[in-house]
């Protein structure tokens, strides 16, 4: 497509990057399963691996199928490019080894993923000496107060996962502009239909492109998205690896030989090629072709889950539901800010009955899959205290929210009165 900035978004998840191919005519995309690629000739060769013209060299730092993805995630969000990895974890990871060196800080949303919560606290400064300090995502002033001079980069979630905690992006911006670090904002459960982080002022935007925007349990994929705006060149000696010189690449300086393009040419060229997380070209095509439907499929799961989170609410059995979408949500005015007043797919509900009636429910539903994930076409449930946080004890889980009465519903794209029928039938057992 010539400009995509005209498109809407439903054009763009649907003509971005997708032929068709000029040498068969195939209208979508192949699946480019290869390891290499031939260089044209020694000169060719040479150029490919001085950074100093674009082609395919090897799979593990790029590959057609794959850029097919990167180009249309990229033109969703309206960054300049992107760079798939192989989950949402290894973008998370992927984007911080540009930023942070072993010392360095991060602050970090006290309501992220519990796997990413693993990552931040334990793994992350445990591994590389990546410290991190959390706070409330709905609080910029809260970030503020967590910086250090060694912090590198402000990370949240725009709409938590699981309990729909809607942070303040654009004050969060503003925090982040002041202190010349990037926010980096994990836009996984919201995708690009509910919120476009960028227009508010976040730097980059990570992905789990496994959930919403595959869309159909079928595919593990993350990505990272540049905006372009932030000026690498100006705060050369905290972030050097994007804009000092690279002694792999003939002193090269990122930022200066590829501008707003610098971070993401440095995950590919720097990031994937050395610690090797690349995304494999069949996942990218599987979550190429979901994301034609991102737009329909994201309408239907948000409607879907208001209205059955409005009819747990109500339902006698339910001690409460955490839902942004509900208008009796704490975050549902910042859910009108940046959600467009919807509250995703996603949602945590106790149950009165406490583990025994949370265990007979993921037992006996039949419409939901009893899993640990998020963002399938199909509705999907949890019981958090006896998988994802059995190891920890009654209190921490509590705190964490995942008490022994919680369970994580993911609503899927089914005809609503059938998942309703199903839920009030085992409630009635309860
Ligand atoms: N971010 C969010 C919001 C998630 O829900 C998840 C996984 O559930 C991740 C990141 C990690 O993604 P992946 O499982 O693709 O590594």
């Amino acid at each position: 497509m010539s400009d995509n900035k005209e498109h809407g978004l439903e054009t763009l998840s649907i003509h971005t990057a997708c032929g068709p191919d000029p040498s068969t005519g195939a209208r979508t995309i192949p699946i480019h399963q290869t390891t290499a690629f031939v260089f044209d000739d020694a000169e060719h060769g040479a150029d490919l691996f001085a950074l100093k013209k674009a082609g395919f060299v090897y799979s593990r730092l790029t590959n057609p199928t794959v850029g097919a993805l990167e180009e249309k995630l990229a033109a969703l969000d309206g960054g300049v490019a992107s760079t798939c990895a192989a989950s949402g974890h290894a973008a998370q990871l992927l984007v911080l080894t540009a930023l942070m060196a072993p010392g360095d800080h991060v602050v970090s949303s006290c309501k992220l993923y519990g796997g990413s919560v693993n990552q931040f606290a334990q793994i992350f400064p445990d591994m590389f000496g990546w410290e991190s300090t959390t706070f409330n995502p709905a609080s910029a002033e809260e970030a503020k107060a967590a910086l250090t001079p060694k912090t590198k980069a402000i990370f949240a979630e725009s709409l938590s996962n699981p309990e729909g905690v809607v942070a303040d992006i654009e004050g969060l911006a503003k925090v982040a502009y002041e202190a010349g670090i990037p926010l980096i904002i994990d836009n996984t459960m919201a995708t690009p239909y509910l919120c476009k982080p960028l227009d508010h002022g976040a730097h980059i935007v990570t992905y789990s492109t496994t959930k919403f925007l595959s869309g159909h349990g079928n595919a593990m994929g993350g990505a990272v998205v540049d905006g372009g705006k932030f000026d690498w060149s100006k705060h050369a000696d905290k972030y050097p690896r994007l804009a000092k010189p690279n002694a792999n690449y003939n002193d090269m300086v990122f930022c200066e030989a590829f501008g707003p393009a610098a971070l993401a040419i440095h995950n590919h060229a720097v990031g994937l090629r050395d610690l090797g997380m690349n995304q494999q070209p069949f996942n990218a095509y599987l979550t190429f072709i979901g994301l034609e439907t991102l737009a329909l499929r994201m309408q239907k799961h948000c409607e879907n889950a208001l209205e059955i989170a409005q009819h747990l609410e109500s339902h006698e059995k339910i001690a409460w539901v955490s839902y942004a979408g509900l208008s009796s949500s704490e975050h549902n005015v910042n859910a009108h800010k940046y959600m467009k007043g919807q509250g995703g797919a996603v949602f945590t509900v106790g149950m009165k009955g406490g583990y025994d009636a949370c265990t007979t429910m993921v037992k006996e539903l039949e419409l939901f899959s009893h899993l640990a994930n998020i963002g399938d076409t199909r509705s999907l449930i949890i019981h958090p205290a006896s998988t994802t946080h059995s190891q920890l004890d009654s209190e921490a889980r509590a705190k964490a929210g995942a008490g022994d009465d919680v369970l994580r519903i993911s609503i899927g794209i089914e005809t609503t009165e059938d998942l309703i029928a199903d839920l009030d039938r085992v409630l009635n057992m309860v």
